[in-house]
């Protein structure tokens, strides 16, 4: 029998569901495929929080937002000030909400996710960041301390260290390789995920702080960590990530036709190559794409590669259950038509007499007994060889992080796998002054944890300025 009592029951246990743009429509474009809350939608998901007095899902979070308070002013439609309250923890509200994976965060901790489903945080977060009215934004300007500060890398560690320093009144200046700002989030992660007019507007707000940025400046080549620091710069703040490639290592791999995901995601995203010739860089997608990997980044190549034409196979070592890329990403690229070979490992990639890649060959996997980081270790079965036909390859297994910024730096530790060497709290590295966070200490890890290194370090060299002041 359905009563009022049953109604509230059901709208406790279940999300507003987020709409989503038509298969047919995604898989012919990069628009945005998760459209997001309306106003009816966002109030109706906040009401669904239970306000709890020890909120779980804040533990869940690395940086900590008092997330039943951004909630509460949702429901009091008071946008503008939850915004702020996120702000008061996070700079990068509207990226957060579309790529974090707080279903294994906050999400991951909310009390209704017991019995049924958690609140839907992400979601909310998105919502209040897209409401805000851009053109009222004001500079903000805090008296300054004197001190300066320079940042390698803009990504989200580099963007969260460079936001947090300037609200305490230092001059930051963020120094980027390439020739837009965002790191990973723009040249990474596609924009049917993440469009780059958020990333931009997010850079614009850091920016609003005060924060200057300088692209096509490569530290290390272009100018030396070291010089930094003689010229004038209080602290340095590294926040390279792990933008390397990494590549299998078996035969045939150089082929044409066989790509590292950053080579083929920096083309697509960055460089635009969807929309050649209008934008300069092209890239060639054949018929028959291969992707070889099992993580967000071997879905967003997938995914991209299927807009371009291709008729995408995932082949991934171990089972979709244990596949490192989020649930969300999985199911949309099988909604899109992508199709995956689990438990099977590339050994060789074979070429036509044109030195193109015609077909990889894979061998079965069977899992064995957990390895370093938990998951089942795979092993090759033997005998069990087979071909997938391929005339497009994308390598998405890793990246390897990107030292170069501290080369030559000898107090700056570099481990063997090129990840620095730095307090996994404060950030300091072996030489005074200089810190680091995000991908370059952690090695690939997520948005929110770079993000939440970026902020430690940004306390931590805070505190080194300040004692530097009391000393002179
Ligand atoms: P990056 O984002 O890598 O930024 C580093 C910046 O430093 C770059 O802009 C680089 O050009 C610059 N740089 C490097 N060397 C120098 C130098 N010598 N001088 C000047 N600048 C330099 N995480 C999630 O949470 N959710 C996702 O959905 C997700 N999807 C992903 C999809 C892809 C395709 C990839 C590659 C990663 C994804 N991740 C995701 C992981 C996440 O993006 C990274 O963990 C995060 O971006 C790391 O941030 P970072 O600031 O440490 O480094
Ligand atoms: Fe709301 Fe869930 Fe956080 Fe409780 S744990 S305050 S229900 S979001």
């Amino acid at each position: 029998m359905f009563n009022g009592r049953n109604i509230k029951v059901a709208a406790r246990t279940h999300q507003v569901p987020i709409p989503k743009r038509e298969v047919a429509e995604r898989i012919r474009s990069f628009n945005e495929v998760a459209l997001g809350y309306s106003l009816a939608d966002a109030i109706a998901e906040a009401n669904r929080c239970l306000q709890c007095k020890v909120p779980r899902c804040v533990e869940g979070c690395p940086v900590n937002i008092d997330i039943p308070a951004f909630i509460r002013l949702i429901r009091e439609s008071k946008f503008d000030e939850a915004l702020e309250k996120i702000r008061e923890k996070n700079s990068l509200p509207a990226i957060c909400g579309r790529v974090c994976p707080q279903e294994d965060q906050c999400m991951g901790k909310c009390v209704l996710g017991i019995k049924g489903e958690p609140v839907n945080i992400g979601a909310l977060e998105r919502f209040v960041a897209d409401q805000e009215n851009k053109e009222k934004r004001k500079k903000k300007t805090m008296p300054s301390t004197g001190k300066r500060v320079a940042i390698i890398g803009s990504g989200p560690a580099g963007l969260t260290a460079a936001a947090e320093l300037a609200k305490m009144g230092h001059d930051v200046t963020i120094f980027e390789a390439l020739h837009a700002p965002g790191g990973v989030l723009m040249y990474g992660i596609p924009e049917f995920r993440l469009p780059k007019d958020i990333v931009r507007d997010e850079v614009k707000y850091v920016e609003s702080l005060g924060v200057k940025i300088e692209t096509n400046v490569i530290v290390g080549k272009v100018i030396k960590l070291g010089e930094l620091m003689k010229n004038g710069f209080d602290a340095v703040f590294v926040g390279s990530g792990a933008g390397l490639p990494m590549f299998l290592g078996i035969p045939g791999e150089n082929l044409s036709g066989i790509y590292s995901a950053n080579e083929f995601l920096i083309r697509v995203n960055l460089m635009r190559a969807y929309r050649f010739p209008e934008y300069s860089t092209p890239i060639k997608v054949g018929k028959k794409v291969v992707v070889i990997g099992g993580g967000n980044v071997a879905m967003d190549a997938a995914r991209c590669a299927l807009r371009l034409g291709g008729d995408v196979t995932v082949v991934y070592r171990r089972t979709e259950e244990l596949m490192p890329a989020r649930r969300d990403e999985v199911i949309n690229a099988k909604e899109e038509g992508i199709k995956f070979v689990f438990l099977a490992n590339p050994v060789r990639f074979i070429g036509n007499e044109k030195g193109w890649v015609k077909a990889v060959e894979c061998v079965r996997m069977e899992l064995g007994k957990p390895d370093e980081s938990g998951r089942m270790r795979p092993f090759a079965v033997p005998g069990s060889e087979f071909l997938v036909d391929a005339d497009t390859v994308v390598v998405a297994i890793g990246q390897n992080p990107n030292p170069l910024a501290v080369r030559g730096e000898t107090h700056v530790k570099v481990t063997s796998h090129g990840t620095i060497v730095a307090n996994p709290e404060t950030g300091e590295t072996d030489m005074p002054g200089v810190f680091a966070g995000g991908d370059i200490v952690t090695d690939n890890a997520t948005v929110i944890s770079a993000m939440a290194g970026g902020k430690k370090a940004a306390y931590a060299i805070n505190e080194f300025l300040m004692k530097k002041s009391r000393c002179n």
